[in-house]
């Protein structure tokens, strides 16, 4: 069987691994447009019950991925200088870059060829030549846009403006809000080495056009953010990776095959960064896939209808999560907020996955003082 995957990133690199170990005689390809060891980002957070869930596919890689990460027991939620730290489940980070060189070398020792500098261009990608092409080429995905027709995608653009920094100061797993007359600031922060932070900068329309961002370079944008973040960085400098400002897209496909094709990963459907699972969901796509096609015995037709019928359910659930998750984070620019508590509690419910006994059960403490000086009590 000769298997052609579009796209080394997290969906990309872990399909392929998991083809390659399934069928040791498959000829499986990775044509990824960057250089090796070239990616955007910083950290990656990814739940404990996120690896419980992976692990299963790829035990070996898996455990490394949770053995290497910069480990957190608690969220901090902060508002201008103030911090209070909840307990919702421990979460995991890696780099990035470190997360795809993993993901790589156990793909390369299953026997996947990689083609590093492979751009592919899906009007002249000849799809007869392969019994199975998978398209992992990320949310602005070309293969999905060259067959719009097929996939009848849809693509809403988020409201708010993101940029994706690191940073050397060292900060726990967190959340910080900075009110100022413009809007709110938020920087979504936590520690994934132990030299360095990720800092993901988040604003609303207001914010960016009271600051001119549209007409600022990236590094005085960067220099904008550091000023405006000085008190949680402590002095501490902000760093760039291809960090331009951007607007999120939210990606829903009607159809998530055609022929011998197939999406996966934030090709298909992605959650928001706010909810920070997009690399979990992407790779779950690749074990969906792989466990619809193994049922079929690697019947690509069967296993395609297999891995929809499957995998659809409980990714429209998340997706409408991830969408409860946006849509909040459109509403925080325009806010003034003042009490950490209460607005941490906010904050953890927001999507509905989390009940307000769950978070009370493990946060004792806090939610004594919050329902005894004045908080809400709900059951
Ligand atoms: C600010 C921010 C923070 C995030 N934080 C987290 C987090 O904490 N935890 C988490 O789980 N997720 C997080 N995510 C989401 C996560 O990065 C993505 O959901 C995940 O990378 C999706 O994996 P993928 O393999 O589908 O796509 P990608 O990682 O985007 O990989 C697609 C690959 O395809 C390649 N490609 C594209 N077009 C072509 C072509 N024509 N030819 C060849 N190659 C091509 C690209 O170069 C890329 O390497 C975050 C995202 C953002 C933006």
């Amino acid at each position: 069987m000769k298997i052609l995957v579009v796209g080394g990133g997290p969906a990309g690199l872990y399909f392929a691994t998991l083809a390659a170990r399934a069928l040791p005689r498959a000829e499986v390809t990775v044509r990824e447009q960057n250089p090796k060891g070239v990616t955007y980002g910083w950290g990656v957070a990814l739940m404990r019950s996120a690896l419980d869930a992976l692990r299963p596919s790829a035990p070996d890689l898996v455990d490394e991925l949770a053995t290497n990460a910069t480990w957190h027991d608690v969220v901090g939620v902060g508002v201008d200088s103030g911090l209070v730290e909840v307990r919702t489940g421990a979460a995991g980070m890696n780099p990035r870059w470190w997360v795809l060189s993993l993901l790589e070398q156990h793909a390369l020792a299953a026997g996947v060829v990689i083609d590093h500098e492979s751009r592919m261009d899906p009007e002249a990608l000849a799809f007869g030549d392969w019994d199975l092409v998978v398209g992992a080429d990320g949310v602005n995905s070309g293969l999905r846009t060259a067959l719009a027709e097929h996939f009848a995608p849809t693509v809403e653009m988020g409201d708010n403006w993101l940029a994706w920094y690191g940073t050397p100061k060292l900060l726990p797993l967190s959340i910080l809000l900075q009110n100022t007359d413009a809007g709110m600031w938020v920087a979504h922060a936590g520690q994934f080495s132990a030299e360095m932070s990720n800092f993901t900068v988040e604003i609303g329309q207001d914010v960016y056009d009271a600051q001119g961002f549209a007409d600022l370079s990236d590094a005085e944008s960067l220099s904008v953010c550091e000023e405006v973040f000085a008190g949680w960085l402590d002095g501490a400098p902000l760093i760039a990776n291809h960090s331009a400002w951007f607007q999120t897209k939210f990606v829903t496909c009607r159809n998530w095959t055609h022929e011998n094709i197939v999406l996966i990963g934030d090709a298909l459907h992605t959650v928001h960064p706010s909810i920070g699972s997009g690399t979990r969901f992407a790779m779950r796509d690749a074990v969906y896939l792989i466990d619809a096609l193994d049922e079929a015995r690697w019947d690509v037709a069967a296993g395609l209808r297999g891995f929809e019928e499957q995998r659809r359910p409980s990714a429209e659930g998340f997706q409408k999560a991830a969408r409860r998750s946006l849509k909040w984070y459109e509403t925080l620019p325009g806010r003034r907020v003042a009490d950490p508590v209460s607005f941490a509690i906010e904050y953890f419910m927001r999507t509905g996955r989390i009940k307000y006994a769950t978070l009370r059960g493990e946060n004792k403490e806090l939610f004594h003082a919050y329902e005894t000086f004045g908080g809400a009590v709900r059951s």
